[in-house]
């Protein structure tokens, strides 16, 4: 089959959208869509500077590149989870691409500055990745505050975005579906956050890295077994399979029709916010859901110390 642009021979068919591509055309239609996407949405403007959620894996690093190539102030935060070997090799990964590029890594280390890991902070029969997003979404917001960043980059791909929306459609969890959106606006004590990612799949992002030699970590993390996420992309993988498509339209139709109507939930969501009686941070509790588990880690004998309702806080 031949690149539907050059005539070139092509080294991926993308079924979803009934196209083929050579390699130089692939990179390029990349880096068009993220572009792309980044204008639509205005996630960054001129002169901003951008830090890039880098965890070693194929999604942050073709970003982290992408973001780089197309001329944007990228710097990268890694945050090592103390997952054992696991953590050790995708920290590398993402050492390796900020050296190869010239670029600036900075490192948080979980069990270093923070006084625990994922595993010790997993609640008990639980799937740690509660614990895990919960210090993720605090942690990579304050290094961004901490240094001056304007916008902080996450990687979720279009496959990541319509297994999350799938969930929430699920549970019809309408203050979480409100605030499902590729841009989240900057507030007081968060950075903006986009994803500038939304609109490539996840075997998009792969190719991509094979085709500018990322070395990224293919393992899956073994702390994700029980997460429910993996469960939905893998029905919605076999939606895809018979119908090129169905992820991207499910999408896109939640994005332009849903989503604007539920301006509202996400703005009552953002005028409830306090301080956090233990850090500063924003939050609708007496303490933020990340010093609620910072407790629960490293004082477990004494439970922690517990806030006096149970909404859910930033
Ligand atoms: Fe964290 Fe879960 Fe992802 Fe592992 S699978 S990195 S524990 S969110
Ligand atoms: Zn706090």
């Amino acid at each position: 089959m031949k690149c539907q642009r050059c005539d070139e021979r092509s080294v991926i068919e993308l079924r979803h959208c009934n196209a083929a591509y050579c390699s130089t055309c692939f990179v390029e239609r990349c880096r068009e869509r993220v572009q792309g996407t980044i204008r639509r949405h205005r996630m960054i403007r001129p002169g901003e500077r951008v830090l890039v959620a880098v965890s070693g894996g194929k999604d942050s690093l073709a970003l982290w590149d992408l973001l780089l190539d197309l001329g944007y102030e990228a710097d990268g935060v890694y945050l090592g989870l103390g997952i054992g070997g696991y953590s050790n090799r995708s920290g590398a990964c993402a050492r390796e691409f900020a050296e190869g590029r010239g670029a600036r890594l900075i490192e948080i280390d979980l069990e270093r500055d923070v006084g625990f890991t994922i595993p010790q902070a997993a609640p008990v029969r639980r799937a740690p990745c509660s614990a895990c997003g919960t210090s993720k979404r605090y942690l990579l917001n304050k290094v961004a505050l901490d240094h001056g960043y304007d916008v902080l980059a996450t990687g979720h791909n279009l496959d990541d975005e319509a297994a999350v929306l799938f969930g929430n459609v699920m549970t019809w969890n309408l203050p979480y579906l409100a605030r499902q959106r590729p841009v989240l606006p900057e507030r007081t004590g968060f950075v903006r956050r986009v994803k500038p990612l939304v609109r490539l799949t996840e075997r998009e992002t792969a190719a991509y890295c094979v085709i500018r030699r990322l070395d990224y970590i293919i393992e899956e993390c073994p702390m994700a077994a029980g997460n429910r996420h993996l469960v939905y992309k893998e029905l919605l993988n076999s939606l895809e399979e018979r119908a090129p498509g169905a992820k991207a339209t499910f999408l896109r139709g939640f994005s332009d029709r849903l989503s604007p109507l539920l301006d509202e939930i996400a703005e009552e969501e953002r005028e409830s916010v306090g301080v956090c009686s233990g850090c500063g941070a924003p939050t609708t509790e007496d303490l933020c859901a990340f010093c609620r588990l910072r407790d629960q880690a490293t004082h477990p004998a004494r439970g922690g110390r517990r806030p006096p309702s149970r909404r859910r806080s930033g």
